[in-house]
This record gives C-alpha cells, sequence and structure tokens, in this order.
C-alpha cells in the first residue's frame, strides 16, 4: 500500500554497523514515519539474560525469556545521539545494551528460532501499520517480505568497524579498532550463517555499497528511491 506515492513499508538490512539506523532514522524523520530498530529486541533480550546470569547456550530459557520479558522504548530523554529511550523494569539500557559484552552474545541469543519467532511476531504486527522504517537483518526477508521497499545496506568489514570506532571515540569513550573489527566480523559470520533467517539481501532489495558514500550520500539516494 501506498500513500502519497510514498512507500509505505520501508525494509532495511544490512550486516553489523553499517549505517542502517543513522539511514532509517533521518529517512523515518523526513517522512514522517516510525522508526523502528528492531537490534534493539535482540539485544534487550541478550542484556537481561546476561544480568539474570543465565546460561546462553540454554535455548529453552532464552527463548522463554524472549517470550515473556517486557521491553519498553520511549521517546529520547538525552540528547546523545540515542534514538529512543530503552527501559528494562525501569532501568535506562539504551547504552548498556550496546556494550561489548552484549555484542559478544546477542548473534547467539538471535540464532534461536524461538526467540526469533516470538519477536518476529511482534515486529511484523508494528510493522504492517505501516508507514514505518524497519530496520535489521531480515526485514526484507521475512519479518516483512511484503514490504514496498528493501534497501541491503553494505559497506566492508574494515569500513564498519571503523566508524564504528569514531563513534565511540566521539562519546568520549576508549575504544580499539583491532578489536571492533574482529567482533563485527565474527558478528557477521554468525548472523549470515544461522539456520534461521540469516542475513542476507532479499532477492528483490536494492543494494547500496556505502563504502565511498558518505551518510549524506547514502541518505540522499536513498530518499530518492522512496520518492
Ligand atoms: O543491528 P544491531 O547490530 O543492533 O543488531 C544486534 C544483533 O541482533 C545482530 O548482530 C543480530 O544478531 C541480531 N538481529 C537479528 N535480526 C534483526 C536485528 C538484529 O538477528 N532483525
Amino acid at each position: 500500500m501506498t500513500i502519497n506515492s510514498h512507500p509505505s513499508i520501508i525494509a532495511l538490512d544490512g550486516p553489523a554497523a553499517s549505517g542502517k539506523s543513522t539511514l532509517g532514522l533521518r529517512l523515518a524523520d523526513s517522512l514522517g514515519y516510525l522508526f523502528f530498530d528492531t537490534g534493539i529486541m535482540y539485544r534487550a533480550i541478550t542484556w537481561i539474560a546476561l544480568q539474570r546470569q543465565l546460561d546462553l547456550r540454554d535455548e529453552s530459557t532464552v527463548t522463554e525469556l524472549a517470550q515473556t520479558a517486557q521491553i519498553d522504548i520511549r521517546p529520547p530523554s538525552k540528547k546523545d545521539g540515542r534514538a529512543c529511550d530503552v527501559v528494562i523494569a525501569e532501568k535506562d539500557v539504551t547504552w548498556e545494551m550496546r556494550d561489548g559484552n552484549v555484542d559478544a552474545n546477542v548473534s547467539v541469543v538471535s540464532a534461536y528460532a524461538g526467540v526469533r519467532q516470538a519477536l518476529s511476531e511482534q515486529q511484523r504486527r508494528i510493522g504492517l501499520r505501516g508507514r514505518v522504517v524497519m530496520v535489521g537483518r531480515d526485514i526484507g526477508t521475512v519479518v516483512l517480505p511484503e514490504a514496498d521497499i528493501k534497501i541491503y545496506l553494505d559497506a566492508s568489514a574494515e569500513e564498519r568497524a571503523k566508524r564504528r570506532y569514531d563513534e565511540i571515540i566521539a562519546r568520549g569513550e576508549r575504544s580499539d579498532y583491532d578489536e571492533i573489527l574482529r567482533k563485527v566480523i565474527e558478528r557477521d559470520h554468525i548472523d549470515s550463517t544461522r539456520a534461521v533467517a540469516p542475513l542476507r539481501p532479499a532477492e528483490d532489495a536494492i543494494i547500496i555499497d556505502s563504502d565511498k558514500m558518505d551518510a549524506d550520500q547514502v541518505f540522499d539516494q536513498v530518499l530518492a528511491l522512496c520518492k
């Protein structure tokens, strides 16, 4: 369904740190659509599991958590680069959920079929309302295969690691480029080789390689596609 000749459901997939969130947020803002970063849900489940010291290798325990966890998404309370507040049991976990420990474990959690089923169902229900830019790994292939436009945003692992490194430094935190690169490659490997909903472009996705493009150029190109 299209409204005002704009696509109503925009699926935006791609590997870790490819700039999907920055692009998706700008796109949603300029179209007046909801921005929904589905990675938040997988990260939140992982954060809770780590917090409760659950055994992450125990698929049924982690799946039960995904089926019952209450994750709250609220408008941003701070201007520190966040798109929204992520709140779990009244604790603001927006940045904690992006720390190295969650990064290192989230792909294990997100490979479980039961976890994916629980979270994808919620994502699909929200996405089908339309006027949404949904960001993830499997939006165009599994969550919303009927999306009006599917973008697959790619970039080399080195470029993505550099962008992630620069972001962390800009927040005034310490960072290690080689460590980030290693983790990005490892996460991509697990995400793209898992049995259920692996990371890959949908057959009808438009693939954009952002290696030699800055954020503005990517945004202009995708906005033009949407219009
Ligand atoms: O996008 P982000 O890097 O925050 O995603 C964190 C992790 O969540 C990914 O590495 C992947 O394992 C998982 N994920 C997923 N499917 C999605 C979104 C995220 O498996 N739709």
